[in-house]
């Protein structure tokens, strides 16, 4: 499970800090320290960690602890609320369109888990909001991607639209919507074409794609597992195309969690959505404040 590592370390520190019944200037700065220590080795950007270790320790020497009755507690509870702050607010909402369709471009590097996370949003969609989604296949470059897409529609009983290779994703993606209004449905997700570095082909066909459809929502689905990287893709994405928000896969593999807790504070885009495993209904919406809490045990 991700965040494994930083979760023993952060309760390990938190432990000793616990019960006292007063807390040192001294105790503060061993503790920061070693969380300090702990979100570097869960491979946290290394400015994120130096903001966040610096407003702990500054409520922590505080009164706020200093003075109340239960310092130990009073800590914890400080160090709870900045890894929350850190994550975000709970920001799992989807626009809602003025006019259906609701158009949402999903974006991504190749292999983030792009095609299937566009599978398990229109799954979620569908179930939790009783949406009528259309999936668009706009990945003209991985043949596979598109019989990928159209899998997953069959396995959902959701209609796909797509073009072969040959077409231009611009028209994809316009027919798609304008198909989706002929048949009612309320979501277009359009899965858009990958590579396997940013580039500026790659985000001029984005902006190409973007400037024609106004999307809604423009969400980013980054790999957890590629660490520092995610957030250096993130940031490269939310230059070129400014996203709306972040859908991070494969939280359930053994990531140590960086990019979760380094995305939303060097992008300023929240996480709406985690991805937990392959299955389609492997989708959760991402509360910041339950995940402070896991990790902190
Ligand atoms: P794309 O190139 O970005 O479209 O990536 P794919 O959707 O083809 O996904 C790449 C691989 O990641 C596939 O094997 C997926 O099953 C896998 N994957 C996607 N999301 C998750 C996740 O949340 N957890 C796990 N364990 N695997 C995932």
């Amino acid at each position: 499970m991700a965040f494994e590592g930083l979760s023993d370390r952060l309760q390990d520190t938190i432990k000793k800090i616990k019960g006292k019944g007063k807390v040192t200037e001294q105790d503060v700065k061993e503790m920061t320290r070693e969380v300090r220590l702990a979100l570097l080795e869960a491979d946290v950007n290394f400015k994120v960690v130096k903001d966040f270790v610096k407003r702990i320790r500054e409520r922590a020497v505080g009164q706020e602890v200093m003075d109340s009755l239960t310092p130990g507690q009073q800590v914890i509870k400080v160090v709870k609320e900045e890894l929350t702050e850190l994550m975000g607010g709970d920001e799992s909402r989807i626009a809602v369109a003025k006019r259906p369709p609701t158009v949402i471009m999903m974006v991504g590097l190749q292999g983030a888990g792009k095609t299937t996370t566009t599978g398990k949003l229109a799954n979620l969609l569908r179930k939790n909001y009783n949406r009528q989604p259309l999936l668009a296949a706009a990945d003209v470059y991985r043949p596979a991607a598109i019989q990928q897409l159209e899998t997953l529609g069959k396995q959902l009983g959701m209609p796909v639209h797509s073009e072969g290779t040959e077409a231009d994703p611009v028209d994809i993606a316009k027919n798609a919507i304008a198909k989706a209004k002929e048949e009612h449905n309320d979501y277009v997700i359009i899965d858009t074409a990958g590579r396997l570095h940013v580039d500026e082909g790659l985000m001029g066909e984005l902006e190409r794609i973007k400037d024609e459809v106004q999307p809604d929502e423009i969400f980013l689905v980054v790999d957890a597992m590629t660490g520092q990287d995610a957030v250096n893709v993130a940031q490269s994405f939310d230059d070129q195309l400014d996203i709306t928000g972040v859908l991070l896969t494969k939280l359930d593999g053994d990531t140590r969690g960086g990019a979760a807790l380094s995305i939303r504070a060097v992008t300023g885009k929240p996480i709406k959505f985690a991805g937990m495993g392959e299955k389609l209904d492997q989708l959760e919406a991402f509360h910041p404040e339950r995940m402070a809490s896991r990790i902190l045990g």
